[in-house]
């Protein structure tokens, strides 16, 4: 039987993105079928909604969605990939950042998986501005219980971090860990300044370890990790980390083996699974057939991983690393500045489609 899978178009880039991981996913012999749903800037002018009911209910149907990347709007609506989110209680995000052999690197041996919390945290938005009556009344607070005076024309930003959120991501983390056979899950961390967020979300990872004896488990400072990884890039494993440097270091590590246009990724909760690129709709190149389609392409193995066609997924991931090394039909962001000339989005996907492995005869 046929799979169905929810696939976004998206903003910018996305449609061209995601028509090139369409067509590489069902090359590979795996029997899909697409529900097709706009959402972000085309949903807002055929719904008014840039998430409208229908994408949720064909989420919440299929359980599985492939997503182009969402443009927050300057201003209006609120951001589609947070409210996504929140309708589809997605917690954790899931970026392995793996350097295929020929990618511009100067760090070939990265091979890390960053998992983040993907809500809470310094994200949460609750903020106070500069200068308004609520922000008085919490410095005022803060002066009586903490003994601090915060400067008058200070803001603040509140960083929640919660034991049951922080419990369920480095369990994702844990069981990613078994499932792709990783030696070692590294907490991340500044609790020796934060203690009671960091500090917690440490505790939180010790108690998870303790019940994954076959996992190896160490914690480290947020700035030592940054150092590591372009001192030492094959130091560290899975890590597992709050969201701010959750985002940062999935960035760094799409740095590292890259580029935006090779970063993959998930973003999980307990009943549904929305896989997509690390990048965002990089509107500059929108319309022009020159985005790399890979990182889309490899968030659509991950997908093929999760619903179980392993052997499919194999093969893509072969193709895709075939065609990155032998570089010659790769996108703008993989070609030397100077050397030869790039190829465009939908002649990788053609490249990829021509290394993939036929299916075996069942
Ligand atoms: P971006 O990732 O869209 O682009 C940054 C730069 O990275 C681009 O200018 C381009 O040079 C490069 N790049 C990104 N993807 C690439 C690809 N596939 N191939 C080649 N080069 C690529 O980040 P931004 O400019 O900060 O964000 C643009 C919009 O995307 C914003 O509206 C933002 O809110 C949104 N966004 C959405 C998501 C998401 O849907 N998950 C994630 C990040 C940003």
């Amino acid at each position: 039987m046929a799979h169905e899978v929810t696939l976004i178009p998206g903003d910018g880039i996305g449609p061209e993105t995601t028509a090139a991981a369409r067509r590489c996913l069902d090359a590979t012999g795996v029997e899909i079928d697409w529900d097709v749903q706009a959402a972000g800037l085309a949903a807002v002018e055929s719904d008014g909604d840039p998430l409208p009911e229908r994408v949720i209910g064909s989420i919440k149907r299929h359980r599985v969605a492939l997503k182009g990347p969402l443009s927050t709007p300057a201003k209006g609506y609120r951001s589609a990939n947070l409210a996504l989110r929140e309708r589809l209680e997605l917690y954790a995000g899931i970026r392995p950042c793996r350097a295929l052999l020929g990618v511009p690197t100067a760090f070939p041996s990265t091979d890390i998986v960053v998992v983040r919390m993907i809500t809470e945290d310094l994200y949460a938005g609750i903020e106070y501005e500069r200068g308004r009556t609520e922000t008085d009344r919490l410095r005022a607070l803060i002066a009586e219980t903490e003994g601090t005076r915060l400067p008058d024309d200070a803001g603040i930003s509140i960083k929640p971090i919660s034991e049951s959120n922080a419990g369920r991501v480095v369990q994702r983390a844990f069981e990613y860990a078994e499932s792709e056979g990783r030696s070692t899950v590294t907490a991340v961390h500044k609790a020796t300044v934060m203690r009671h967020t960091d500090g917690l979300f440490v505790e939180v990872a010790r108690e998870v370890a303790a019940g994954h004896s076959g996992i190896a488990f160490e914690e480290r400072l947020v700035d030592t990790v940054c150092h590591d990884l372009v001192a030492r890039p094959g130091r560290y494993d899975v890590l597992v980390l709050p969201m701010l440097y959750g985002d940062i270091i999935s960035d760094l590590g799409a740095g590292l083996i890259g580029g935006l246009g090779m970063a993959p990724g998930v973003n999980l909760g307990d009943e549904y699974a929305l896989f997509e690129a690390a990048h965002g709709s990089a509107p500059r190149h929108a319309g022009h057939n020159r985005a790399n389609p890979l990182a889309l392409i490899l968030s659509g193995t991950m997908l093929l991983r999760h619903i179980g066609e392993i052997d499919a997924a194999e093969r893509l991931d072969a193709a895709v690393a075939t065609v990155v090394r032998e570089a010659r039909t790769v996108t703008y962001d993989l070609v030397p500045v100077g050397e030869r000339s790039a190829a465009a989005t939908s002649e990788v996907a053609d490249a990829v489609i021509d290394a993939l492995e036929p299916a075996p005869a069942s």
